[in-house]
């Protein structure tokens, strides 16, 4: 049974980037059809990436919490942790906000289509779904927005139910005694907060020699100080085989010395990246749709592929894979379609680690400054002068500011603290205003507040001397 559909849009792709596009699309009086090869909109963030992963975080960060209020006079009962009570309040975050989504686009009287899209020309998509009913999308514009999945080891035993990729380790399918993590990324490292606080004895491997090599080194090292009680991390190391026998998953480690050690888990994860798989896309029939060496759909700054009505956002344009860009993307994308004269270009991209501590980041850091020649100065506020993160426990925490030494604005920042990741915002916006290190520190900030380390970080790069704060 096949059904033919005419619109002026089709967005392919029910994730944070395909539905804000289509969403902005319906609200600029374009007519919008939506294809998702899931029943649920939402994509990876929702279902199986940024929601569940912080709605886990948050559990464990008040483990944590809730541990060091014994030092403050406050005593709660043991620990006890139901997975299955877990499990269930996660699924029902992820489904109140999937059912927004859905009344969100039946308000826009956008047609939402369940199915997987492929192109058959540049102006016409056929949606296959499992019963088997064909929709032929006769469309003017197409946005691409299928996003990423996990990048997969050669050579490991996947269908082990103790093998898992980040939508496993989502699951909560248990919580691993020993539990190997192999990628020192975000992904791994937000996952290795989680399953430690859950009482997981947690490793991560990774051959890189420094975790988060972009960023401040001085954060990054106090950031290593703090989380090496809650986990390990091996770095210099490769994983060389993956064996699972009946008593657990065998692992062989090499590191940088060549010396093997085999080392027994109850689970391992594989956070190593994440790719684009654009096969079911049938790109060849629409004219060879330009792909980079990384495997990326091409855009220009109008997010246009080579192909004059295509366009791509999100993960499948390529780094950084998140889930605010393809929304910022997706907000763009439309505004263009309907005739606006806009480009996609943000002067910085936040990037936020939700561990605990949060890290977070924003511009230039002090190595890209060094690495291109930027004349710049480097502004420390230590939270341990800082009432607020004093008494928040947090006073490991720092904040640092960069500004260009010629120009006197501010180009960078990053974080180390509780809610880092909030506080970035201001950054961010101070950024994208071509803010100098007055305007921040004759903006007046609360007290006492965590904010006031952005404060205090301008004012120490002006020499106004901020003791305590
Ligand atoms: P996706 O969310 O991947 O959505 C693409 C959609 O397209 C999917 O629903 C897919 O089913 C559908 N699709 C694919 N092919 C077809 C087809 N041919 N036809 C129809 N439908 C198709 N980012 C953050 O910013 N903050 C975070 O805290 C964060 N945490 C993360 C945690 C984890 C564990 C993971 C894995 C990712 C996390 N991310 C985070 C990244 C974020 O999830 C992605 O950047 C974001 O989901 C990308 O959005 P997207 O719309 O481009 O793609």
């Amino acid at each position: 049974m096949s059904c033919n559909i005419y619109t002026e849009v089709v967005v392919i792709g029910g994730g944070p980037s395909g539905y804000s596009a289509g969403f902005r699309c319906a609200d600029l009086g374009l007519d919008t059809v939506l294809v998702e090869q899931y029943p649920n909109l939402g994509g990876v963030c929702l279902n199986v990436g940024c929601i569940p992963s912080k709605a886990l975080l948050h559990i464990a960060k008040t483990i944590k919490d809730v541990k060091h209020l014994s030092k403050c006079g406050v005593l709660f009962n043991t620990l006890q942790i139901d997975i299955c009570k877990i499990r269930l309040w996660k699924k029902n975050l992820i489904k109140k906000l999937s059912e927004g989504l859905t009344y969100l686009s039946n308000k826009r009287n956008i047609q939402v289509l369940t199915g997987i899209g492929s192109f058959v020309t540049a102006n016409h998509l056929l949606v296959r779904n499992s019963q088997s009913k064909d929709f032929n999308i006769f469309f003017k514009k197409a946005v691409i927005a299928i996003g990423s999945t996990p990048v997969m080891l050669n050579n490991v035993p996947y269908l082990d139910e103790r093998i898992w990729t980040s939508n496993d380790a989502l699951c909560l399918s248990m919580i691993p005694k020993r539990f190997l993590i192999i990628g020192s990324g975000i992904i791994g490292l937000e996952m290795a907060t989680i399953y430690s606080a859950l009482g997981s004895i947690v490793d991560v491997v990774d051959t890189n020699s420094q975790i988060f090599a972009s960023v401040d080194q001085d954060l990054v090292s106090n950031f290593l100080k703090i989380v090496s009680m809650d986990f390990k991390i091996i770095l210099n190391t490769q994983v060389l085989k993956i064996k699972a026998k009946d008593n657990g998953i065998w692992v062989t480690l090499k590191n940088n010395s060549n010396i093997d050690k085999l080392v027994c888990y109850d689970a391992v994860l594989i956070a190593i990246g994440r790719k684009i798989d654009l096969e079911n896309l049938n790109l060849k029939k629409i004219g060879g749709v330009s792909i980079s060496n990384l495997g990326n759909v091409c855009v220009n700054d109008q997010l246009c592929t080579n192909i004059p009505n295509i366009y791509a956002i999100g993960d499948v344009v390529g780094y950084p894979m998140l889930a605010h860009k393809g929304i910022y993307q997706g907000k763009i994308v439309a505004d263009i379609i309907a005739g606006k004269q806009v480009f996609f270009d943000p002067l910085v991209i936040p990037a936020i680690a939700y561990t605990n501590p949060e890290l977070a980041w924003v511009g230039v850091t002090e190595k890209e400054a060094i690495e291109k020649n930027i004349k710049y100065k480097k502004s420390v506020f230590p939270w341990s002068v800082s009432g607020k993160a004093i008494i928040s426990n947090a006073h490991v925490g720092q904040t640092n500011l960069i500004f260009d030494d010629v120009s006197k604005r501010i180009i960078g920042g990053a974080i180390l603290g509780p809610n880092a990741g909030e506080l970035l915002g201001e950054i961010s916006l101070a950024i994208e205003m071509g803010c100098y290190a007055e305007d921040i520190s004759l903006t007046m900030h609360a007290h006492p507040t965590l904010y006031e380390t952005i404060g205090g970080a301008s004012e120490v790069l002006q020499g106004i001397s901020t003791d305590l704060i």
